[in-house]
């Protein structure tokens, strides 16, 4: 047995599971909640196995090969896997992401213990499309990690993924009967200037976006609730809008322009203000750096006057000066002088060194 076998089980696994939840969900919609669960959590510890195997087991247990593989040992919580992907294998949760984990693990918990049968057809249909919604959002974000952050070690079971990918997305006709009901709110929307596209996560034109550039909204989706962060620039070589999603990388469709978040800072900065404030020495347009995302100088003051994160889309309304570097920075900087920030060590650094 090694460490490659134990990887290639708990990815089958995890597939398996998803394959359960999807067959589970009219007939036993309480074991179909129960698998999607135990599915997330089957790929996040095959992404903490494939760093290290110890990294499974939960912190309360002394790692053993032996016990391991015969499967007799606590595994890591959603939590704990969470900060071990971050602190460890440094390719972590983003904010939203764990949330919406965490809401799959809420959701397990009470179907568990307070699971009871739909006492209605209609009631059966509703518990369904919470079901649904749950579960479409959650792949969303899982089936990102696998086939884009987390794609080298999953590459190996890119068909099977396609394929239950397929598979969920078949989901969404559970939700037809919401996108009904809401189309003539969204035809009455699309009247006053917003816009809508196809929602990436449940796959119908419900996902509202709004109209100005340079601001960064919250792109949420009318059936199944997915909120994404947006942006919208005018690309500055051929002037066509340019989206990016959740983050500051993207590409302009038209000309082919590739945009990093230092380039999307310096669309996004007041450039007048911040050149007038400079001459009178006043800092409080220079560039920040983000304490969510790690990004250096990322953080911008813009027209709208709020503070905003070109890398990660974080938006403040204020920002603190760090006490030892001097820059402004997204995080709470009360102890800085001593602790410093996100990029510099601060006095306790400092005289660990003499
Ligand atoms: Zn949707
Ligand atoms: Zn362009
Ligand atoms: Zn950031
Ligand atoms: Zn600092």
């Amino acid at each position: 047995m090694n460490k490659d076998v134990m990887l290639e089980r708990l990815v089958k696994n995890g597939l398996d599971f998803l394959e359960k939840a999807i067959s589970e969900l009219t007939e036993q919609p309480k074991y179909s909640v129960i698998h999607f669960h135990a599915a997330v959590e089957l790929f996040l510890k095959a992404r903490l196995m494939a760093e290290h195997w110890t990294l499974v087991i939960s912190h309360r247990q002394e790692p053993d090969w032996n016990k391991f593989v015969s499967g007799n040992f606590q595994s890591v919580s959603l939590d704990g896997a969470s900060e071990r992907l971050t602190k460890i294998v440094r390719s972590g949760l983003t904010k939203q992401e764990l949330s919406v984990f965490r809401e799959i693990t809420k959701h397990r918990n009470k179907m568990v213990h307070f699971f009871h049968e739909a006492h209605s057809e209609e009631e059966n249909k509703e518990q369904l499309r919470d079901i649904v919604k749950q579960q479409l959002t959650a792949w969303y974000f899982l089936h990102k990690l696998i086939t884009e952050r987390w794609r080298e070690i999953f590459e190996p079971w890119k068909i099977d993924v396609a394929n239950i990918d397929g598979e969920l997305r078949k989901l969404h006709s559970f939700l037809q009967v919401i996108y009904n009901q809401i189309s003539p709110k969204i035809e009455n929307k699309k009247l006053k200037g917003f816009t809508f596209k196809s929602c990436p996560s449940c796959g119908f034109d419900s996902q509202e976006h709004e109209d100005e550039l340079k601001e960064i909204y919250d792109a949420s989706c009318l059936v199944c609730g997915l909120s994404e962060k947006w942006l919208k620039i005018e690309c500055p070589d051929c002037s066509t809008e340019v989206f990016f999603e959740n983050e500051g990388f993207g590409q302009c469709d038209n000309c082919g322009k590739k945009f990093e978040p230092e380039d999307l800072a310096s669309e996004l900065i007041d450039d007048g203000a911040a050149h007038v404030a400079a001459m009178d020495g006043d800092d409080s347009w220079d560039m920040g750096n983000c304490n969510n995302c790690d990004g250096y100088h990322t953080v911008v003051r813009t027209e709208s006057d709020k503070y905003v994160c070109a890398s990660c889309f974080l938006v403040l309304e204020s920002l603190q000066w760090c006490g030892w570097c001097n820059e402004p920075n997204t995080g709470d900087m009360e102890h800085s002088h001593w602790a410093g920030c996100n990029q510099w060590g601060g006095r306790a650094g400092w005289e660990k060194d003499d």
